[in-house]
């Protein structure tokens, strides 16, 4: 995990010089599940601050909404576990089989990542948004015109889709900037965009 770079989506918009927000295969939600996973005591290491504020909860919340249960894809049991790899008590193979786990907010979300198959893997498949606030949701349940129209971008022509590599440093700086709660995508990445223009 420590040098593994992935790649991460982003909308840029040229004239307001923003990032809109990021798009991000399964191993980044992953990943950003881990960062937050981390040890206060690693996290306050790597910051140099004593506490985590501001949209680092935004993140955290939006990945507790999407949790899922999973249960037995053999048995035909009610258990079901918090985690798939705990084994089932009928018949001792993993509860791999995800469930949606649904709450008063949950409305519809989960129809395209919960409804066929094995866990883990039809997940894999799913794209999710991540906002310049750090709030994670499926792309499934936002369109990309609404998002559009939530940025209130004006002239299609000023966006332009960048490529940047996502890692352990990226990781940090986003946990640092996620203290200013403010447009952390657009801060974390809009400069290295830019110098990377300049060089090229
Ligand atoms: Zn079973």
């Amino acid at each position: 995990m420590a040098d593994k770079k992935f790649k991460l989506k982003l909308p840029v918009d040229n004239e307001a010089k923003k990032v809109l927000f990021a798009e991000a295969g399964k191993e980044i939600a992953d990943f950003l599940i881990y960062l937050l996973s981390l040890p206060v005591g690693t996290v306050a290491r790597l910051l140099e601050k004593k506490s985590m504020v501001g949209c680092l909860g935004n993140l955290y919340q939006s990945i507790k909404e999407r949790r899922n249960v999973y249960k037995c894809a053999y048995s035909s049991n009610s258990n079901v576990a918090e985690n798939p790899k705990i084994v089932c008590p009928s018949c001792n193979r993993q509860m791999t089989r995800e469930v949606p786990y649904l709450t008063a907010s949950s409305k519809s979300v989960g129809t395209s990542t919960a409804a066929v198959g094995e866990g883990g893997f039809v997940k894999g498949v799913v794209t999710y948004v991540i906002m310049d606030n750090l709030v994670l949701k499926p792309m499934s349940t936002i369109s990309s015109i609404a998002l559009l129209n939530k940025f209130n971008v004006k002239d299609v022509r000023s966006l332009e889709k960048k490529v940047v590599d996502f890692g352990v440093e990226e990781g940090v700086k986003l946990l640092k900037a996620s203290l200013e709660c403010r447009n952390i995508l657009t801060s974390v990445f809009l400069s290295s965009i830019e110098s990377q223009k300049i060089s090229s």
